[in-house]
């Protein structure tokens, strides 16, 4: 069971909101340093291992700062995400490049800034000599296709996902940046995400040793890196179970051993990309209670919308609701809560049971850590929030403000018409 709770009571809440006044996330930066801890703890007997934090989940450079203060690296995918590393301190290989269909000046500048290259395509290889030139170290990312089951409505099965090489190519490619040159090799593999069995992930890491032992055997070619990607799930829902990261973190070393030290490859540096679990449990979106309105069911409005967070509307999405004071009141009432977007399916929540509400209470939507804010986007001309840290000492600092509506003008041109 994943507890739902609050890292503030009612009254510090309104407090903060006289000074910052609803929508925003706020994160909780005690939590998101205790589970980096966690993390690397349960991968401390890996060589050199490295969670490169998926940028994309939460962009923030505060947020980065804490986690590369704890040891991580950056997981970038974009030119913006890339600047943001480099900007955070984040240098060379502490940065993986991991994109798709990548622009040449986004491998530009992942080559000047010396991040490890994890190329999506045997054609990019080409491509990437041709605008950046070659690297020393070169990285794949693998998509074994039906030859490995799962997915789901995030990332789809692997025969269907646009992301990798297929084992063919894989080999192919390595051999042929090692004629070019490429000293360095690393293997990468993103096949799930939101999963919540650590098997499944156990699993993916024997697939990638298997993979490396077959590199080895077939082509001569010992990887240095294996980066076993994102997607590690967060229980979004009460009832779910977290991820035991001590437990993955054994599962994964017993195959190490067996395949990788038995095979003769140790010491092979171990990597992951998770964005989701590293913040997405320590962030939450504080939101006022505009409208209350009955017609053919109970409605909530609030003065947040699907730009502030877009899981529900997207993935039909569960996050948990908590009415700030009313933890301990009966859930006697059967909501859909909304969001004033021009779209039937801004809905934080559909027959939702919450205890009974009121035009300005408070109400929290949990997990809004990863993949929160940093989804918003401008349609009906809605505002993107703030981003607020809740210090280690109780203090709040404003680490990103919200969208003014001189922002969302600010790529027009009126005097021109
Ligand atoms: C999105 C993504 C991640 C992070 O995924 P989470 O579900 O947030 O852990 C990691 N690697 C790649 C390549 C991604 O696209």
């Amino acid at each position: 069971m994943a507890e739902k709770k609050l890292p503030f009571s009612k009254e510090q809440l309104v407090q903060i909101i006289e000074q910052y006044p609803t929508p925003f996330h706020i994160y909780d930066e005690k939590a998101i340093r205790a589970n980096a801890r966690d993390l690397l703890k349960a991968f401390s007997w890996a060589p050199e291992f490295k969670e490169y934090f998926a940028v994309k989940a939460t962009p923030n450079p505060h947020i980065l700062k804490i986690l590369h203060e704890e040891g991580f690296g950056a997981d970038c995918s974009s030119l913006a995400e890339l600047i943001l590393a480099e900007r955070t301190g984040i240098k060379g290989e502490e940065i993986m490049f991991t994109s798709n269909d990548t622009p040449a000046e986004d491998f530009k500048l992942a080559r000047k800034l010396g991040a490890v290259i994890n190329l999506d395509d045997i054609s990019h290889i080409d491509y990437l000599e041709r605008h950046a030139g070659l690297p020393e170290m070169l990285s794949f990312r693998y998509n074994p296709g039906p030859l490995r089951k799962g997915g789901n409505a995030i990332i789809g099965t692997p025969e269907n996902a646009k992301y990798g090489l297929t084992r063919k190519q894989l080999l192919e490619a390595l051999a042929i940046v090692r004629e070019k040159g490429v000293k360095r090799f690393g293997l990468h593999t993103m096949i799930i995400s939101n999963e919540l069995d650590p098997e499944y992930f156990i699993e993916t890491a024997r697939m990638m040793f298997d993979l490396a032992l077959e590199v080895y055997n077939t082509i001569g070619i010992r990887v240095e890196l294996i980066n076993l990607g994102g997607g590690i799930g967060i229980p979004y829902r009460p009832e779910e179970e977290a991820v035991d990261l001590a437990y993955l973190g054994r599962g994964i070393r017993r195959s190490y051993e067996e395949k990788i030290v038995a095979g003769g490859l140790h010491p092979v540096k171990l990597a992951m990309e998770s964005g989701r679990m590293i913040t997405g449990p320590y962030g939450y979106l504080v939101t006022t209670v505009l409208h209350r309105k009955e017609t053919y069911k109970s409605y909530v409005g609030l003065d947040a919308c699907m730009s502030d967070l877009m899981r529900p509307g997207m993935y039909g999405a569960y996050h948990h609701i908590t009415v700030a004071g009313k933890e301990e009141w009966p859930h006697c009432c059967l909501y859909d809560v909304t969001g004033s977007l021009c779209e039937n399916n801004d809905k934080f929540a559909i027959d939702r049971k919450l205890p009974e509400i009121h035009t300005g209470d408070i109400l929290v939507i949990h997990d809004t850590g990863a993949h929160g804010h940093a989804m918003g986007f401008n349609y009906n001309g809605k505002l993107r929030p703030a981003e607020l840290l809740l210090k280690p000492d109780g203090k709040i600092e404003m680490i990103r403000r919200a969208e003014t509506i001189e922002d969302y003008f600010a790529t027009l041109d009126f005097s021109k018409l």
